[in-house]
């Protein structure tokens, strides 16, 4: 895309200089004497950091920049609106090798950064100039050393208008529909909304289906098409979704500054389920008339990588690619006639706390929420897929407990932001009773071994249950799905192989179903 543009001379901060060591100093002097300092063992003088490591991870929802230290760094930094970019000053450090390569790693299709600029501003003093494609909320935040990193300073960079997870299903479904209605019948004329008999502008869902409402809102703004829909109802808290106990608001806010999106759970009006363009025959009078929302978790993702296996493999990619063939699958699956959609948590390698995951599945109104992992063991000949529920009392077994704190440490490695940390979110999960969720998760559980074993062993024959807070969702029920051991070589191979991903995405697709047929979904829209 575009190069990284200069500051303006009206910039309101200094220009950047070129790297070079402070004045009178050769960079070689300059480096000697760093090394001297630390050599002294003066470690709290501030220039004695140096940078180990840069990442970039670029997504959708945020990108962000990691700068990993030996020491903690300090940073000051400024948003500048116009051209958007975020300054930043890095204290205690020189220019390095390192910190350059951060300029070559942006990538063109980076949504947020178009560019980043480094120099030595000052003595001791990096200034660091991350260009915006589009305004941006930064955080920047400082970890201790975790796991295999050391120190780290981040800089996530988040869109001013939240990404809504309804609004990109809906988004993507109706790519699909476009797609799925092109194929087989084109369109004479785009002002035909596909599927659709004569109805007004807006062909409204069944309340209480948030997904089907919003599709039907955006479906005139076509081009050609009526008038734009109205926006949806503003955030509404638990009105709508009342009822027998089984949705409560969808509307909590994620890990992260912007305020909830509006939620679009409280005031529809009652009317035919939306169409939904060329792709799915309105449902009659079935069981449900809706369409059914898996949430796909795969697990780990940006800094956190997961386990890694012997030969190299990292749990976070293929969990990501078995969850994209299970969504495949699930996205041409009906359940008693109503279509089925995969929601994915994270559908990119970067970082989405435990928290903001249940979050999510509980924004779209998730029926089910699967989490995919490939964990490690301490020793390499543990082998086998488990699948895991809630406990609201102590773990089923030692290893059950082991595994969910192993999990539950994604946050720290993969970088959260405790301060922004959404403490309600937390407190209203705590809150809320989980019982019938955990009955539900291990009939959802059983149904998925009994089809992974199908196709490969098993760690243990039932479902093991301990804390994990990935699973936390009160009202859908949540399983975690090991699925396989990637520390044993022989599993790390099979992982691998796009052959056994596919088994596997098939064995888990026909156990939501197995599930499915013993518990059928429950229509959303009750009257009350
Ligand atoms: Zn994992």
């Amino acid at each position: 895309m575009s190069r990284p543009r200069h500051l303006p001379d009206s910039a309101p901060m200094p220009p950047l200089l070129p790297a070079s060591p402070p004045s009178g100093m050769s960079r070689r002097q300059w480096l000697r004497a760093s090394s001297l300092v630390l050599s002294l063992g003066l470690s709290e003088l501030a220039w004695g950091a140096t940078i180990v490591a840069v990442r970039i991870w670029p997504a959708p929802e945020y990108s962000r920049v990691t700068i990993e230290s030996d020491g903690a760094l300090t940073a000051k930094h400024t948003f500048v609106a116009n051209p958007p970019r975020l300054a930043v000053d890095l204290e205690g450090i020189e220019l390095n090798p390192a910190l350059r390569e951060l300029v070559a790693k942006v990538k063109a299709d980076d949504p947020f950064i178009s560019g980043i600029r480094v120099g030595q501003y000052a003595p001791g003093v990096v200034r660091l100039v991350i260009d915006l494609k589009q305004p941006a909320l930064p955080q920047v935040f400082s970890l201790p050393p975790v796991a295999a990193y050391q120190h780290r300073l981040v800089f996530d960079l988040y869109p001013t208008v939240e990404v809504d997870p309804l609004e990109a299903l809906i988004a993507e479904r109706l790519q699909d529909n476009k797609a799925g209605a092109a194929a087989p019948r084109p369109l004479p004329a785009p002002a035909v909304v596909a599927g659709a008999p004569a109805a007004p502008p807006a062909p409204a869902a069944p309340a209480g289906d948030p997904l089907g409402e919003l599709i039907a809102q955006r479906q005139p703004h076509r081009p050609g098409a009526a008038t734009p829909a109205p926006a949806p109802a503003p955030a509404g808290g638990s009105a709508a979704v009342g009822g027998p106990a089984l949705r409560p608001s969808p509307a909590l806010s994620p890990g992260h500054p912007t305020p909830p999106p509006p939620s679009a759970s409280a005031t529809a009006p009652a009317a035919p389920p939306a169409p939904a363009g060329g792709g799915t025959p309105a449902q009659g009078q079935g069981i449900t008339d809706r369409l059914i929302i898996i949430a796909l978790d795969p697990g780990h993702g940006g800094e956190d990588p997961g386990a890694t296996g012997p030969a190299g493999t990292r749990e976070k990619d293929v969990v990501l690619s078995i969850a994209h063939r299970l969504r495949e699958r699930i996205n041409r699956t009906t359940v008693n006639g109503s279509p089925m959609r995969a929601y994915m948590t994270r559908d990119a390698d970067f970082f989405v706390p435990l928290h903001v995951r249940v979050d999510k599945a509980r924004r779209v109104q998730a029926d089910l929420f699967v989490s995919i992992h490939a964990d490690a063991f301490i020793t390499p000949t543990a082998r086998g897929a488990s699948v895991f529920a809630l406990s609201q009392s102590g773990a089923s077994s030692s290893a059950a407990r082991w595994m969910a704190d192993k999990e539950n440490k994604a946050d720290q490695v993969g970088g959260l932001n405790v301060r922004v940390q959404d403490v309600t979110v937390q407190r209203a999960l705590l809150d809320m009773s989980t019982t019938a969720q955990i009955n539900d998760s291990l009939k959802l559980g059983s149904a998925l071994l009994n089809e992974i074993g199908s196709v490969g062993r098993l760690h243990k024959p039932k479902v093991e249950q301990a804390g994990f807070a990935v699973l936390k969702a009160p009202d859908i029920p949540s399983v975690l799905v090991e699925t396989a051991f990637i520390s044993n070589p022989e599993e790390e191979a099979r992982l691998r192989s796009p052959e056994y991903q596919d088994q596997l995405a098939d064995a888990v697709m026909r156990g939501i179903q197995r599930y499915f047929s013993r518990n059928p979904p429950l229509a959303r829209n009750r009257s009350t």
